[in-house]
């Protein structure tokens, strides 16, 4: 289903006009207007879902494979040494847009550093405290 307040459905869905490297009957994706670098791609479904939680389980699963397509291409096409699959659920995960995507950003030699974190420390009983909340609410 469409959104008709969604500007990602729009895109989608061809209704606005937007730099599309590859489409199929579930997706279109596109340059992103901000890129991160030369040829950051977002992979949009046609289908309106908030986020990775919503998505229909048959659409999500198509999700890997296509970044995997898009990211040899930036390789072969583009001359990237590798790229990153980003994907944001929830405005504290950064996610600005909310109809469901998943950044492709190609990675250059030298270029900066991003999609990184500090490190933090957790001893084991942490670990596993933590790993048996998770758990529960698999
Ligand atoms: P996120 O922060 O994961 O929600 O990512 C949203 C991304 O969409 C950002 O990288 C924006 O630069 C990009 N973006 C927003 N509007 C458009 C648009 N009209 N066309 C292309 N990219 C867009
Ligand atoms: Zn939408």
């Amino acid at each position: 289903m469409m959104d008709d307040n969604c500007i990602f459905c729009k895109i989608a869905n061809g209704k606005i006009p937007s730099a599309t490297i590859y489409e199929d009957a579930d997706f279109r994706v596109i340059l992103d207007m901000g890129p991160a670098s030369r040829g950051h791609t977002l992979i949009l479904p046609k289908q309106h879902f908030k986020d990775l939680c919503e998505a229909d389980s048959t659409v999500s699963a198509k999700l890997f494979p296509l970044a995997a397509k898009i990211g040899k291409a930036m390789i072969t096409g583009l001359g990237a040494n590798g790229f990153n699959v980003v994907q944001n659920n929830g405005s504290s995960a950064g996610q600005t847009v909310f109809h469901l995507h998943v950044h492709v950003i190609p990675r250059y030699e030298g270029g900066p550093a991003m999609v990184s974190w500090i490190p933090g420390k957790a001893n084991a009983e942490e670990l596993t405290n933590t790993a048996d909340i998770i758990k529960k609410h698999l």
